[in-house]
């Protein structure tokens, strides 16, 4: 054997027809082992957390095999991600595939054009023909969604796979002690679980002004895994937000429509009409910083509206749905929008460092209208923002306790929301419980 032999024998075919199977299996146990000796001999490098597990390996026993049928031909796919930058023909390339067959699926496969618009992370997996041309591509749009495409003679069928993810119930709990998005973060939370929690009381809490330290907050909420991998966040199920000793509740409730909302246990609608901070409150690291009334900030004399500092650039949100009734410069306001909810209500968003709708524009609550900035007679970024009700003037902190409230769902509704909904008030209770708990056997701070 030449030192060439020994060091990939394991692994080719037999070149020397007098090479019996028995010392081909022996020489590939060897190699195996010697391998695996070589990844388990410990190093300096090699961290404290990982455990070496002691293997046995068969290294004398090879019993004599029987002929092995021939295994079935596996497909080989080519796995690629999509890079910023590439095109079809840089990504096929790297596939070992030609512009002909970039130009072949594009113009045979349905919906084939569709491909020539990538985005940068995507997976794609290619399957290529004994001739080196392609047989089938997969592109993998999202864990749950892959396209299929399978060449067909001339032509492609094109599969949509499906996949449902297995969903798990979670719960989390957390006291603010500087803002709700940091507590938030702390118990684990994506951005995107601390929006739909602000989203859900945004109609009763200005997640701006009102939290205070101390304030606590618990979710059931679902996370979605594939293939026991935990792949994202789903719904929030049931939550409780004690704001200054207040308790709210809203349970997530589907109904016969198959339409989903959020509902107090009393079958209230958490939806009001105005959500009462127009503003991303993610961007605002603190929810005490003393700077955000600082009457620095009330340059209009007299003031008749709230002021939320915030970074430059901070989204700023449509109060309830409407429609711009004027979005334009003035030396005071610096960039504005108004917008006009039904007949009675008016909202105005001053200081704006962008504009992003134009008159005329329909706006659904929490769209995203402009940007926090200091044009005009500002001193420092931050959103102006006013309330009017049938044109005069009216506090937006305290007139949401004078609008109407949210929708209650009817007599007839409340067994099938009780069934959905009962489930979540006994957790949301046990996990309050298990907290006081803790609370109550943690050092005082
Ligand atoms: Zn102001």
């Amino acid at each position: 054997m030449t030192r060439e032999n020994q060091q990939t024998g394991a692994t080719r075919p037999p070149e020397h027809p007098s090479f019996p199977r028995r010392h081909l299996f022996v020489a590939a146990c060897c190699g195996i082992a010697l391998t695996l000796l070589l990844a388990l001999v410990p190093s300096d490098d090699v961290s404290a957390s990982r455990q070496l597990v002691p293997v046995t390996l068969p290294l004398q026993a090879a019993p004599d095999i029987p002929e092995e049928p021939e295994p079935p031909i596996l497909e080989q796919w080519v796995n690629l991600t999509v890079n910023p930058g590439d095109n079809l023909s840089l990504l096929f390339g790297r596939a070992g595939l030609t512009d002909a067959d970039v130009y072949h699926i594009v113009r045979r496969a349905p919906e084939g054009k569709s491909l020539a618009r990538l985005y940068p992370g995507e997976q794609f997996g290619f399957l290529l023909d004994d001739e080196g041309h392609l047989a089938a591509l997969k592109r993998i749009k999202t864990p749950l969604e892959t396209l299929l495409l399978r060449r067909e003679g001339d032509s492609y069928i094109v599969e949509q796979q499906i996949r449902e993810p297995e969903v798990h119930r979670s719960y989390a709990s957390a006291r603010i002690d500087s803002s709700l998005f940091l507590a938030g973060q702390q118990a684990g939370l994506p951005q995107t679980v601390i929006m739909e929690l602000a989203n859900i009381f945004g109609g009763v809490i200005d997640f701006v002004l009102d939290p205070r330290k101390g304030d606590v907050f618990h979710l059931v909420y679902e996370e979605l895994y594939i293939d026991g991998e935990k792949y994202k966040t789903g719904n929030i199920l049931a939550a409780e937000f004690i704001n200054k000793g207040r308790s709210y509740t809203a349970y997530r409730y589907i109904d016969e429509t198959n339409r989903s909302g959020y509902f107090s246990a009393d079958g209230v609608s958490m939806r009001r009409q105005f959500m009462l901070a127009p503003v991303d409150f993610t961007r605002i690291s603190s929810n005490f910083n003393p700077r955000r009334l600082h009457p620095i900030y009330k340059t209009h004399r007299p003031h008749r509206g709230t002021d939320y500092a915030a970074p430059r650039g901070t989204p700023v949100f449509a109060a309830g749905d409407g429609r711009v009734t004027e979005a334009g410069y003035t030396k005071a306001n610096g960039n504005y929008v108004v917008i006009q909810h039904g007949q009675a209500y008016t909202t105005k968003y001053l200081h704006l460092h962008k504009r992003r709708v134009r008159k005329g524009d329909r706006v659904a609550q929490n769209q995203v209208i402009g940007t926090v900035g200091s044009t005009g007679a500002a001193t420092g970024p931050h959103l102006h923002y006013e309330f009017l009700v049938n044109g005069v003037h009216r506090n937006p902190r305290t007139i949401h306790k004078k609008l109407p409230k949210g929708k209650s769902l009817t007599e007839q509704e409340m067994p099938r929301f009780l069934a959905q909904t009962q489930g979540f008030q006994l957790q949301l209770a046990s996990i309050r419980q298990q907290q006081l708990a803790l609370n109550q056997t943690e050092p005082n701070r």
